[in-house]
């Protein structure tokens, strides 16, 4: 990977490009991860690269389902697996959720160096190499392990595509996206949308779930029954639009 100074301005960003690029190199990204890579920039950038109110909102909701699920799933893509493994393994220990590997492009090779790279994040069990099950999908995504997402009630699926999140919903999962685009099929149609950055999203979930850990299961229960998902998309919207509102008059003319 380039070495980037630690005082870039962009630091985070630019460093995020590098893992997903090496990620490619090393046979754990596709191509086309490159550009969902590309894309999510693009939206940081408008969203203020930050986690926003209505993000720390929807994360709060997604950690305690997670914490009340029975059988608690968070789903793997290339683009996760190079941005971000070790988090995905410190929210899966303290949500006590599977982890499972599932692929848009999948080749049985990168589901095992994905796996392998879960495992050496500190993963001591990944599924997905063996899938036993089928969602009603025509494409790859729809390979799944019995145990872990076909009957999962609560799934995380990061980094996700409209049409497998829209056939988890259908199958009656609490479904939880993180999606920095607020208008993505993925983001309008899951239970949960966070709508932020991967890394964010994860270190603040995982923080958020140690510290609800403690709290009684009714608090989690009503966080959850409480939460509005349109709401917090429809700020998730306003929130860009303020953002542009201040850069614009940052801009005089
Ligand atoms: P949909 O079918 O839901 O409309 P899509 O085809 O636009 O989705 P994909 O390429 O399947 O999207 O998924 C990539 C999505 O993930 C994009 O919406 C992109 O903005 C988002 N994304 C990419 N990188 C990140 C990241 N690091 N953190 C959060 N979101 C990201």
């Amino acid at each position: 990977m380039t070495d980037i100074p630690q005082d870039h301005p962009r630091y985070e960003s630019l460093l995020a490009r590098e893992k997903v690029a090496a990620g490619v190199k090393m046979g754990i990204t596709s191509i086309q991860g490159l550009i969902a890579q590309g894309r999510g920039e693009s939206f940081d950038y408008l969203i203020g690269e930050r986690s926003t109110e209505s993000a720390l909102n929807a994360e709060r909701a997604a950690a305690a389902a997670l914490l009340l699920a029975k059988n608690p799933v968070i789903s793997v893509n290339g683009n996760v697996a190079a941005l971000a493994p070790e988090k995905v393994v410190s929210l899966a220990d303290i949500t006590d959720a599977k982890i499972e590997v599932n692929l848009f492009h999948r080749t049985e090779t990168r589901v095992h160096l994905i796996i392998e790279q879960l495992k050496a994040n500190g993963a001591s069990e990944v599924l997905g190499k063996n899938p036993d099950a089928s969602l009603e999908l025509s494409h790859a995504r729809r390979l799944v392990e019995s145990r872990g997402i076909y009957s999962a009630d609560v799934v995380l699926v990061p980094l996700e595509d409209g049409d497998r999140c829209e056939k988890l919903v259908e199958m009656g999962k609490t479904v939880i996206t993180i999606d920095l685009n607020p208008l993505s099929r993925t983001s309008r149609t899951a239970t949960i949308s966070i709508v932020d950055n991967l890394t964010r999203a994860l270190e603040n979930m995982t923080e958020l779930a140690r510290e609800m850990k403690k709290e009684r299961k009714e608090e989690l229960v009503k966080l959850i029954t409480t939460y509005e998902n349109k709401k917090a998309l429809s700020g998730a919207i306003s929130e860009i639009q303020e953002h542009l509102k201040t850069l614009s008059a940052e801009i005089e003319y």
